[in-house]
């Protein structure tokens, strides 16, 4: 059995599949010659980058499984090769504490100028260093402040767990309400369970004091204009989950007139090639879409999907 790991697989996820029999080729062939070579595949992984549509499923009747390393799988036809017999699997919570450890890179990031300081004090330190001290005076503490958090599927409630243990206050919005409570895991397997109670999405816009997005892909956005105007003076705007669930030219005005203090972005309407209002604005914390980059989350990542693999060809 043949797989093409086309954006990469962890050495781990390589070396189970190996040991089980497997080849695992992991360069990256181009979308555009994709088609003749996967003719020479059973399986086909992917992670963000590669796009595995309906005309390259058709093209390539070798291919039984295409996994997808995390957990967003809109780079995929899904359902259609679903249709034509062929699996496909991903790794969904390999990688939602990595990304809600970022919601909070770009938090503290916004609470205190990080952003900015690390624009400005290459340029500026040595010449205006007390200026740029004056300018970062201001900065806040996350305990005590409350974080809303939209979609709280399992990125959302590991967000949740982080900011509760911060000492922080969670509103929480999901389609499908959720009453129940987030487990916080301490040092020494000490587990503290937290009650918490999905509230109205008025609510969570009005009252926070940061935002978080945890939605996938959304054709309309879920923050645009409206919602900027209802939120508190000052509020932090996280988005670590899909382009496309912020109305963008509404958060680049309401960040112009100051009702958004700060935003971290993660994910982009067009990506690989975001705004540059957004990648030049003062007032924005980015990463260019790393929310699951971490060692241990592609280790994870790895691990499942070759025992997701393994599990498929062997039964
Ligand atoms: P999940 O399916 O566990 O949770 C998503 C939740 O959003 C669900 O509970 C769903 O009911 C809710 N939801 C859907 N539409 C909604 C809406 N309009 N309003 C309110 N709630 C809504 O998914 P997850 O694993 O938590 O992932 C969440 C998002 O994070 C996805 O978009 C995923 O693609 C993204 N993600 C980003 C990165 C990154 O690198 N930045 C990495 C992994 C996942």
């Amino acid at each position: 059995m043949k797989i093409l790991a086309n954006d990469g697989i962890d050495p781990i996820g390589k070396q189970l599949l190996e040991e089980a029999g497997f080849t695992v080729d992991t360069q990256t062939i181009p979308q555009d010659q994709l088609a003749e070579a996967l003719l020479n595949y059973d399986a086909i992984t992917v992670r963000s980058a590669t796009k595995v549509r309906a005309e390259l499923i058709d093209a390539c009747p070798n291919i039984k499984l295409i996994g997808r390393g995390g957990v967003g799988m809109d780079n995929i036809d899904v359902d259609y090769a679903r249709s034509k017999g062929v699996n496909v699997v991903n790794t969904p919570a390999a990688s939602s504490l990595s990304v809600a450890e970022l919601v909070f890179s770009h938090l503290f990031s916004g609470v205190r100028f990080l952003y900015d300081a690390n624009r400005k004090m290459p340029l500026e330190g040595g010449t205006k260093f007390n200026d740029l001290k004056k300018a970062y005076a201001k900065g806040i503490e996350l305990r005590g402040k409350t974080i809303g958090i939209i979609g709280f599927g399992r990125i959302g409630r590991e967000t949740a767990a982080v900011a509760l243990g911060l000492g922080m206050n969670v509103l929480a919005y999901d389609l499908f309400p959720f009453v129940g409570s987030i487990t916080l895991n301490l040092q020494g397997g000490v587990k503290v369970d937290i009650p918490v109670e999905t509230v109205s999405l008025a609510e969570v816009i009005s009252l926070s004091d940061f935002i978080s997005l945890h939605t996938p892909f959304a054709d309309k956005p879920i923050l645009g204009a409206d919602e900027f105007a209802a939120m508190k003076p000052g509020v932090g705007i996280v988005n670590c989950s899909r382009g496309g669930t912020i109305d963008e030219p509404a958060l680049i005005e309401a960040l112009n007139s100051g009702k958004v203090a700060f935003a971290g972005l993660d994910v982009f309407d067009n990506e690989p090639t975001p705004l540059k209002e957004l990648l030049n604005h003062p007032k924005v914390s980015l990463t260019p879409h790393i929310g699951a980059s971490t060692n241990e989350a592609q280790e994870r990542v790895g691990t499942e999907l070759a025992n997701l693999i393994i599990a498929h060809f062997n039964k």
